[in-house]
C-alpha cells in the first residue's frame, strides 16, 4: 500500500497501483517523503480528488495502542505502538544523581517549599502519564497526514478504582450508601484504620498494649502506596527488625494495582477533551464483536473491529509496528560523579536507535562500541544474536551497516503477518 498526499498536503487515498506509483516518482511528478509507511506527495494539480469514508479506530492502551483505518470494510492502514514505560524510573534515578550532588558539593541550602512553577500549573499531568496520552494522539494525528479520515472510534475503558477495591459495591442496596463509605469512615486517618482493622495488635508477635506502627509492606521508597492492603500494624521492636532485615516474614502486599487503571481513566478523559468528535466504545463490545467474526486477540485486530464496527472486513496483511523511545541521550557520564563520558553523538556515524540495514535485513543499533562494533535489536528491544555466524560476523561491524533513516522518537517497521 503506498500513501498519497496531494500537493497542498491533503490526504488522499492510497493506491496499490505500484507501476503508476512508479512512473510518477519516475517523471518527477511526486517526491517521496517517508518511507515507513511508503507515503508520496504529488506534485501537480490534482482536478478532482475523491475521497471515501476512512474511520479510525483506536485500542487505547497503558502499554500498547493498537490503530487500524478502515474504508469500505477494507483495511488501509494498521500498526500497533509500544509506549515507553521507562520514563518514571528514569526520573527517580535523575533525582537520586541529583540529591546526591547536592550534598556533595554545595553550601548549604535552605529548604524551599511550593516554589516550583510546575506544581501551579494547570492541567499539569507527570510526565510519565503526559507521555501515555501524547503516544495516542501522535498516532492519531499521524493517521490524519496520510488518511483522508473522517471518523474516529475509541475503544476506551473506564475504571472505577473503588468498585474494583469493593466489588460488593455492585449491588444496587449497598451502592446506594457504600461509596461514601471507604476505609476511612469513621476514623481520623487512615493510620487509625488500619489500627482498627488489626485490633491494636503486632501483626507478627501478637503483642498489645505497647506502642504500635503502622508499616508500608511495600515500601513507600519503592512504590508502594498509602493503599490500605499495602499498610500493617507492627510493634515498635517488629518494626525495627523488619527494616533492619533481621526478620524477614515474607510479608506480602494484595496485587492490586490501581495505577494503570487510574492512568487509562486520565488518557480517556484527555482524548475525548481533544477529539470532541470521537466515537466511544467499550472494550466488552469488542470483545463480543472479535468472537463473532472468528478472530483472534491482538491489539490492532481490536482496533480494525472497532473501526469496523462489528461488521466483517477484509485482512490486511501488512502491519507497522511501532516503537516510543526517548528522544535523545541525556546521560554524559557513567555513574554519578565518573570522568568516563559515555559517546552519545555519533560513532562512525551511527547513532543509537538508527534504523540499519545488515546483511540483507532491517534492525535498529542498541549499542554501538568505539572499537567500531554494534549490537542490534529488532523492533522489540531484542538483541539479535549473530553467534552462529561464520568468523568475522559474530558481532555487526558498523562499517558493513548501512542507515536506512536516522533516530527519531518513533521506530518503525513494516512486516507481514502469516
Ligand atoms: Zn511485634
Ligand atoms: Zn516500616
Amino acid at each position: 500500500m503506498v500513501y498519497v498526499i496531494s500537493n497542498n498536503g491533503q490526504a488522499l487515498m492510497p493506491t496499490k497501483r505500484f507501476g503508476k506509483v512508479r512512473r510518477l516518482l519516475k517523471e518527477k511528478k511526486a517526491k517521496v517523503i517517508r518511507r515507513c509507511p511508503f507515503t508520496i506527495k504529488l506534485l501537480y494539480e490534482t482536478e478532482t480528488c475523491i475521497v471515501q469514508d476512512v474511520v479510525l479506530g483506536m485500542d487505547t492502551g497503558s502499554k500498547n495502542i493498537g490503530v487500524s483505518c478502515v474504508a469500505n470494510n477494507e483495511v488501509l492502514y494498521q500498526s500497533q505502538t509500544t509506549i515507553r514505560t521507562d520514563i518514571k524510573d528514569n526520573m527517580d534515578i535523575r533525582r537520586k544523581y541529583r540529591r546526591n550532588r547536592r550534598n556533595r558539593k554545595t553550601r548549604y541550602r535552605k529548604p524551599r517549599f511550593l516554589n516550583r512553577k510546575n506544581s501551579t500549573k494547570l492541567d499539569r499531568l507527570p510526565p510519565s502519564v503526559r507521555h501515555k496520552v501524547k503516544a495516542h494522539v501522535d498516532e492519531i494525528e499521524f493517521c490524519k497526514k496520510i488518511l483522508p479520515i473522517s471518523q474516529i472510534v475509541l475503544e476506551i475503558s473506564q475504571f472505577d478504582p473503588h468498585l474494583m477495591k469493593n466489588p460488593k459495591l455492585k449491588f444496587k442496596k449497598i451502592k446506594s450508601w457504600g461509596y461514601q463509605r471507604g476505609f476511612n469512615y469513621g476514623f481520623s486517618s487512615r493510620k487509625e484504620a488500619v489500627l482498627n482493622r488489626d485490633s491494636y495488635t503486632c501483626q507478627i508477635c501478637g503483642a498489645k498494649h505497647t506502642r504500635l506502627e503502622v508499616h508500608h509492606i511495600v515500601y513507600r521508597s519503592k512504590g508502594g502506596t498509602d493503599d490500605e492492603d499495602n499498610l500493617i500494624t507492627l510493634c515498635e521492636s517488629c518494626h525495627k527488625k523488619i527494616h533492619t532485615g533481621e526478620i524477614n516474614v515474607g510479608l506480602k502486599a494484595k496485587k492490586l494495582r490501581l495505577k494503570e487503571a487510574t492512568h487509562m481513566n486520565i488518557i480517556r478523559n484527555q482524548l475525548l477533551k481533544t477529539y470532541p468528535g470521537a466515537i466511544e466504545t467499550f472494550g466488552f463490545v469488542t470483545k463480543e464483536n472479535r468472537n463473532n467474526l472468528n478472530l483472534p486477540k491482538d491489539h490492532y485486530i481490536d482496533a480494525c473491529v472497532v473501526a469496523a464496527a462489528g461488521k466483517s472486513f477484509i485482512l490486511n496483511d501488512e502491519i507497522f509496528y511501532k516503537r516510543r523511545v526517548s528522544k535523545g541521550d541525556y546521560q554524559l557520564y557513567k555513574g554519578s560523579c565518573s570522568e568516563i563520558r559515555l559517546p552519545i553523538g555519533k560513532i562512525q556515524g551511527f547513532k543509537k536507535f538508527d534504523k540499519v540495514d545488515y546483511l540483507g535485513k532491517t534492525y535498529f543499533i542498541k549499542g554501538r562500541m568505539s572499537s567500531g562494533y554494534a549490537v542490534l535489536m529488532d523492533i522489540f528491544n531484542k538483541t539479535i544474536d549473530f553467534s552462529d555466524m561464520p568468523r568475522g560476523f559474530k558481532t555487526p561491524k558498523l562499517k558493513n551497516l548501512k542507515r536506512v533513516s536516522a533516530r527519531g522518537s518513533v521506530l518503525c517497521i513494516r512486516e507481514k503477518i502469516g
